[in-house]
């Protein structure tokens, strides 16, 4: 079972299941921190906002009694005094009323009366505006009123400043803001209970997935299916296809065993049958001994070719890495090939032409390529009939060269054409056999065909002979993975 993932406690980062966790917390935790500071943002604004106009209304009362009285004009005006005097009680602040010189004519806490100022606030309030300004960090809200006989700037006589503590507002918004915390303390408790209970269930599926696979013990025997989500399907359809081609990988390396063992052991069991009927008779004459000797003999031969063959075919199913690429003169290595089997073609009268107008450089391992063509060769001479022919050419274009191995023998059938590059593979066991092969040839040529990333392909017509032609490009292709 998903042992393997249950067994390691501990918080894992790349798990998606932590990942999704903490994606639906900060999901769930973003928004209260936006409440809270709304809620707090807001009751700030509205309280500001509250009082300000009211202290704003407060002092439009006053203005006009300021005007008339004449008491920006420096006119003393008791009444003006108590209005401004209670304006500052009220809201336990100050109120300072400047005149068109930017004179201050009255300070309620007495400090700045006579001085000048000229602030941008107070400029821009001059022209009409009244400016509320909110000072959180330094605690005041400031409240500039302009002070006119009418309406209209020019009328504008003075001005009225009001500032006033906002320590009140801080404190409810502190009181404020310790419920809020409950609240949001609540809230993301829920967030992150809804998201352990979510990231475990959205990651569920995946749990089946890594349980289906430890539980096909026999792996190779059913196809798995996990639909739930579109990604899991994709992961089982995966593995499936990966399934099928390991199963059809495990049973061609069965069949290959198989083979290989049966093959082994034909000559072993020749070899002991004659040893055996040897053994069995008392006085065997010299000649049979001699006779026998030389079966055994031959037997002893077929079983090292077949032992030389696998193992070309074994160290070159390890592919290119064991290549030993080099520019190699083709013309050359086809030359030597034939040297090598012309007394074999000799003793059937067979001849043996070799075609090649142009010299061919290409990058090839040399000892595979020698083989490969040898293999083809061989054949050619083998398969043939008494007094038959074989002709090798040699060509290229821009990208590759093309070896043509054409003989005048008896052909393969056209239902064996597509199963004679397989290892062991004969179309006539019992004429193969006669002449000696171990159905390995064509099977390692393609294999060193395909390790150049090269083709093979055959022609035949049985009874008229038979064509085979091998592309390989010039220039060895690396592999790139
Ligand atoms: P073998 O060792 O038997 O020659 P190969 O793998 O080289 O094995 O060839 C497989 C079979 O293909 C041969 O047994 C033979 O029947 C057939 N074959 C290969 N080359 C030729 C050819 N040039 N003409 C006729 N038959 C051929």
């Amino acid at each position: 079972m998903a042992s393997s993932v249950r067994k390691n406690r501990g918080i894992h980062w790349k798990s998606l299941r932590v990942q999704l966790f903490l994606i639906l917390l900060l999901v769930g935790i973003i928004p209260t921190y936006i409440l809270k500071y709304g809620i707090l943002h807001g009751y700030e604004e509205q309280s500001v906002n509250q009082r300000s106009s009211l202290i704003r209304s407060r002092a439009q009362m006053i203005s006009p009694l300021l005007a008339e009285t004449g008491y920006l004009s420096d006119q003393p005006s008791e009444e003006s005094d108590t209005q401004l005097e209670q304006l500052a009680d009220i809201w336990n602040g100050r109120v300072v009323v400047i005149n068109r010189s930017f004179r201050i004519i009255r300070d309620t806490f007495g400090l700045d009366e006579g001085k000048v100022i000229v602030a941008p606030e107070v400029l821009r309030s001059f022209s009409g505006e009244s400016a509320t300004n909110y000072n959180r960090n330094a605690r005041f809200l400031e409240i500039t009123v302009p002070v006119a006989s009418g309406s209209g700037d020019d009328l504008i006589e003075g001005l009225m400043i009001i500032s006033v503590p906002t320590d009140e507002i801080r404190e409810g918004r502190a009181k404020l803001s310790s419920t809020v915390l409950i609240l949001q303390a609540v809230l993301i408790f829920f967030s992150a209970l809804a998201a352990a209970y979510a990231s475990r269930l959205l990651v569920r599926p995946f749990d089946k997935l890594t349980a289906s696979f430890d539980d096909k013990g026999g792996f190779l025997d059913e196809d798995i299916s996990i639909p739930d989500y579109t990604e899991t399907q994709m992961v089982a359809s995966a593995y499936n296809r990966m399934r099928a081609r390991l199963s059809a990988q495990e049973e061609s390396r069965q069949e290959f065993v198989s083979n290989v063992s049966h093959e082994l052991k034909t000559p072993l069991t020749s070899m002991k049958v004659l040893a055996d009927s040897l053994l069995a008779q008392e006085e065997v004459p010299n000649e049979l001994y001699r006779d026998f000797m030389v079966d055994i003999t031959e037997e002893i031969d077929r079983e090292s070719k077949i032992i030389n063959d696998l193992l070309s075919l074994v160290k070159m199913d390890r592919k290119a890495q064991n290549l030993t690429i080099k520019e190699t003169n083709i013309n050359n290595l086809i030359d030597l090939i034939l040297k090598r089997l012309r007394p074999i073609a000799a003793r059937q009268n067979i001849d043996l032409l070799m075609e090649n107008d142009r010299p061919v450089t290409a990058e090839v391992d040399e000892t595979s390529l020698t083989l490969a063509i040898s293999n083809l060769v061989e054949n050619a001479i083998k398969y043939n009939r008494p007094d038959g022919w074989v002709r090798v050419s040699l060509n290229m274009d821009n990208t590759f060269f093309f070896v043509r191995v054409e003989d005048s023998g008896i052909g393969i059938p056209e239902e064996d054409q597509k199963f004679i590059f397989e290892r062991f593979y004969r179309v006539d066991k019992s004429h193969s056999r006669e002449i000696g092969g171990t159905g390995l040839g064509l099977a390692i040529t393609r294999q060193a065909v395909l390790a150049h990333h090269g083709a093979v392909r055959v022609y035949s017509r049985e009874g008229e002979g038979t064509t085979f032609t091998i592309r390989i490009p010039l220039r060895f292709v690396e592999e790139n993975n």
